[in-house]
């Protein structure tokens, strides 16, 4: 059994993004710049958000946090987002997630440019994802294809199965997985027989937001198992898989923290860059 560092791995993709960063300053270009959008009253968001500035630092890229009131109205929200839009320093935008319930989450997603959107979440970019003519995929997914290639995990012809179908981490995932010439399963809360599943899986991505859920019993041995979950519980941080449970009969498998998470944050900076280079300068 293998654990993938995501720790180390989402380093080195930062070094890779600060060096490119360096040589477009060097020229005398701008650097890229991130701009996230908060709106205030969610802990676990407003680490995200400082976690991602820290990275920018890290990694030579500007960015900017807009912070907004919880009580603040759609039409203050769009506003803010338009100015960004226009914005020419503005490289990226990024809306922190979830939004409270008087918001309209899909209506501000879908008014940010298309050619700023880092988390690839508009229409407009889901679709180019899923006709295969993207110049950037969600951050999550390509954080764990990037782990899964640099592992030389082999991918063409094998069976993969992805728990969850969210537009952000489960189905981007699953057509990536696809692209690279898996035979993918994509299962969700109405799966009958999950581990029956599962058990097929040669790798498994576990994307569902549930403590601990994946146990042995849905593992097959020599299986690479890729935790996404983030739960925290009285105990901290833990991800959808039993790791202690089910480690002795994976192949690879990754921690929760310390995997997915900064792989994510990495590859946020590398999509900024990415639109920075071809949209913005
Ligand atoms: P979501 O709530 O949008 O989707 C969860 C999905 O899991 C749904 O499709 C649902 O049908 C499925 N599901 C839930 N319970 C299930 C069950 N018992 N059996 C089978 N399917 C089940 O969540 P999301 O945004 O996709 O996030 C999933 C998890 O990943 C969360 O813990 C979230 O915090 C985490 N996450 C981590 C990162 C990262 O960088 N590591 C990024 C995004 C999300």
């Amino acid at each position: 059994m293998e654990i993938i560092d995501g720790k180390a791995l989402s380093q080195k993709v930062k070094d890779e993004v600060k060096a490119e960063v360096e040589k477009l300053t060097a020229k005398g270009l701008p650097a890229p710049m991130l701009a996230c959008i908060i709106v205030e009253g969610n802990s676990a968001s407003e680490i995200y958000v400082a976690n991602k500035q820290k990275a920018c630092k890290a990694c030579g890229i500007e960015s900017v946090v807009i912070k907004l009131k919880n009580d603040v109205s759609q039409e203050e929200l769009l506003k803010q987002i338009d100015k960004l839009n226009k914005d020419k320093k503005v490289s990226g935008i990024l809306l922190q997630l979830p939004l409270p319930k008087q918001l309209n989450e899909d209506e501000a997603i879908n008014r940010i440019d298309r050619h700023k959107d880092v988390d690839c979440l508009t229409r407009e970019n889901l679709g180019a994802m899923f006709s295969s003519h993207h110049d950037i995929v969600p951050c999550t997914a390509s954080g764990i294809l990037r782990m899964l290639k640099d592992n030389n995990i082999e991918i063409v012809g094998k069976r993969a199965v992805v728990i969850g179908r969210s537009l952000l981490v489960g189905r981007s995932v699953a057509t990536l997985l696809m692209e690279e010439n898996a035979t993918v399963t994509i299962c969700h809360r109405h799966t009958k027989n999950l581990d029956k599943v599962t058990k097929e899986a040669d790798i498994l991505v576990v994307a569902i937001g549930n403590p601990k859920y994946i146990t042995k019993k849905y593992i097959k041995k020599g299986a690479v198992v890729i935790d996404v979950g983030i739960n925290r519980t009285e105990n901290g941080i833990c991800g959808d898989v039993d790791f202690e449970n089910v480690k002795k009969l994976c192949r690879y498998i990754t921690p929760v923290p310390g995997g997915v998470g900064p792989m994510t944050v990495s590859c946020l900076m590398e999509n900024t860059l990415i639109l920075h280079k071809t949209h913005n300068i």
